[in-house]
């Protein structure tokens, strides 16, 4: 009931108008790093310092017009170029719809090659984050696509709430995609998706065997310790090597336990978002976990 009505808030555009007027002072700045690249770029900084890769995500989504993706496109363009020049350990994270899939798959085919042509310049990956089920098949044609076309540096992620997940899991692994796995952040009908925790979490631990199993490269997206220390032992009882696999985790959250796994000497990618647009990405978050919703509360009642 919590996550739902707050996953129909993080679609909501006077929700979100509300929200912009209160600024990062709501609370957003613990899971967002900052609304320019430059604030981005100096939170990426501190986290490879404590040998922590990062994925950068230039936040935006559900565009209304093309000249937006456009700008988009641009803005990371400009951040490929920035990273190089920064020699920042990371790669990015796009989300489809804000490519202009939803309004014109042809021009977002076009931006996201754009995208994947400079990354490939200076070695870096460009992750296309899985968004709601109407864009799920859209975007894993975009990626077979890309690798069709001779680029390799792209990959996606597949959600483990989804019945579909394990073929298309099974599909790409035999095309050698670079995969992330995560439990599903949207709010998705029953007809689709697991309803039960306990059944998201089998599903995740059978993608992950698929994968672990395959040696196709796998980030294993999650904060839940359970999954996370039975990957590690899966991983050591069939000798996977850690350089198979990798965890990530979002900014923000479980910070101790994303230092503690890097010191381990595990390859720990997290998850950094930044922008303007920081609404519907925070609401998911909060969405994740009733307790966030309290932290807002407190936030707003700070002068
Ligand atoms: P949970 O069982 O939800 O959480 C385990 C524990 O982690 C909780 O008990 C809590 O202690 C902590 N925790 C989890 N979430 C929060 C939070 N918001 N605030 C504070 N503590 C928290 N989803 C997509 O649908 N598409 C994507 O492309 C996508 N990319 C992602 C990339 C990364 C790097 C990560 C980490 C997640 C991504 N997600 C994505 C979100 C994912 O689907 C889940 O919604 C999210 O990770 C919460 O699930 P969990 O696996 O952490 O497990």
């Amino acid at each position: 009931m919590y996550r739902s009505l707050l996953l129909g808030l993080a679609g909501n555009s006077a929700a979100e108008a509300l929200a912009l007027r209160y600024g990062m002072r709501l609370g957003a700045s613990r899971f967002v790093a900052g609304t320019t690249l430059g604030e981005a770029l100096a939170a990426v900084k501190a986290l490879n310092g404590k040998g922590i890769a990062v994925t950068l995500d230039h936040l935006g989504e559900g565009i209304r017009h093309l000249d937006e993706a456009d700008g988009y496109m641009g803005a990371y363009l400009s951040l490929l170029q920035a990273m190089n020049r920064e020699a920042v350990n990371g790669n990015v994270s796009l989300k489809p719809t804000q490519m202009g899939l939803a309004l014109d798959p042809v021009s977002a085919l076009d931006r996201i090659r754009a995208i994947v042509r400079e990354a490939e310049l200076h070695s870096l990956f460009v992750r296309l984050d899985m968004e709601n089920s109407p864009y799920t098949t859209a975007t894993i044609e975009l990626v077979r696509q890309l690798h069709r076309e001779g680029f390799s540096r792209v990959g996606t992620v597949i959600q483990a709430y989804l019945y579909r997940s394990a073929v298309d899991v099974k599909r790409l692994t035999v095309e050698r995609i670079n995969l992330r796995l995560v439990k599903g952040a949207y709010k998705e009908s029953s007809s689709i998706a697991f309803a039960k925790r306990d059944d998201v979490d089998s599903n995740f631990k059978r993608l992950i065997k698929i994968r672990l199993d395959s040696g196709v490269y796998t980030g294993i997206a999650t904060h839940d310790e359970t999954i996370i220390d039975w990957t590690r032992s899966y991983a050591h009882r069939r000798s996977i090597p850690r350089s198979a696999y990798e965890f990530q985790m979002l900014y923000g959250i479980r910070t101790p336990l994303q230092e503690s796994l890097a010191r381990e000497g595990y390859t720990v990618r997290c998850y950094v978002p930044y922008g303007e647009r920081w609404y519907p990405y925070f609401v998911r978050r909060l969405a994740e976990r009733p307790a966030n919703a309290a932290f807002v509360l407190r936030n707003m009642g700070r002068r």
